[in-house]
């Protein structure tokens, strides 16, 4: 037994609209409530930004967390189209993602915003989802550990051991997400345990309590009939979720 509490992110991406997002934060509440042990597991909800305070305000009497699937790192001013984390934190977020493999490969977003993301974050005193995570074509170049360490490094440079507990990373391989292929269960296991050994010996040296209690979920094409395979994993302590988050029985599955 790791200790850690398995914990489980449903990431909506741009998907739903008004009344669909509602439908799918009640269905999740009411299902929560009626859990056999709600305390099990942590849950957080990443909604499009304009139903965040919708969602927020279904979901707020429930253990449910509400998460933003993006930020900007500044605190105001002139960055049109953007939102800031007290504008976030002004509508309930808790938790932010970073470096989701949408927003690093469509959007282009590089290393040091995902850092400066997670950073900012932090120091608002908001928790972060920090997604890590190679490419098919690295995979097959063996480039798998290099990556996944390049990631975690670069993306908590600067992050206090303190603010660790607020820091959950997320290994989602960019081949798995979205295409209905997962990685095996000891592959999984196999990239949660290295990125635990970066994060002690490379980030944290001496500090093996850190690497101990940092939670990693697994992303990629995470549903009903591979989750439990995947997080018997002693490394995977639960998972982030897109396409399978959208429907109320399969993300409480
Ligand atoms: C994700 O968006 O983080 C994700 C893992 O998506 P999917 O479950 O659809 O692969």
């Amino acid at each position: 037994m790791s200790g850690r509490k398995p914990y489980v992110g449903g990431n909506w991406k741009m998907n739903l609209h008004a009344a669909e997002a509602e439908a799918l934060a009640a269905g999740l509440a009411d299902r929560f409530a009626k859990a056999d042990a709600p305390d099990a597991v942590d849950v957080v909800v990443f909604p499009p930004f304009p139903y965040l305070s919708q969602v927020g305000q279904i979901i707020k009497d429930s253990p449910i967390k509400l998460g933003a699937q993006d930020c900007y790192p500044a605190e105001n001013g002139a960055f049109t189209g953007e939102v800031s984390l007290s504008q976030l934190q002004d509508v309930g977020v808790e938790v932010i993602l970073t470096g989701h493999s949408e927003r690093r490969h469509v959007i282009g977003e590089s290393d040091v915003e995902v850092n400066a993301k997670t950073v900012a974050a932090l120091n608002a005193g908001l928790e972060v989802i920090l997604c890590v995570g190679e490419k098919i074509e690295q995979r097959e170049a063996n480039q798998t550990d290099a990556i996944n360490s390049a990631q975690v490094s670069y993306g908590l440079a600067g992050v206090t051991a303190e603010q660790m507990s607020k820091v959950t990373i997320a290994y989602e391989p960019v081949w798995a997400i979205g295409t209905g292929k997962t990685a095996t269960p000891d592959d999984a296991q196999l990239a949660h345990n290295f990125i635990r050994r970066v994060i002690q010996f490379g980030l944290f040296e001496g500090r093996a309590d850190i690497a101990e209690s940092v939670r990693i979920q697994y992303g990629g094409s995470m549903k009903p009939g591979n989750a439990a395979d995947l997080c018997s994993q002693p490394d995977v302590d639960g998972g982030l979720i897109g396409g399978a988050s959208l429907k109320v029985d399969d993300f409480s599955a």
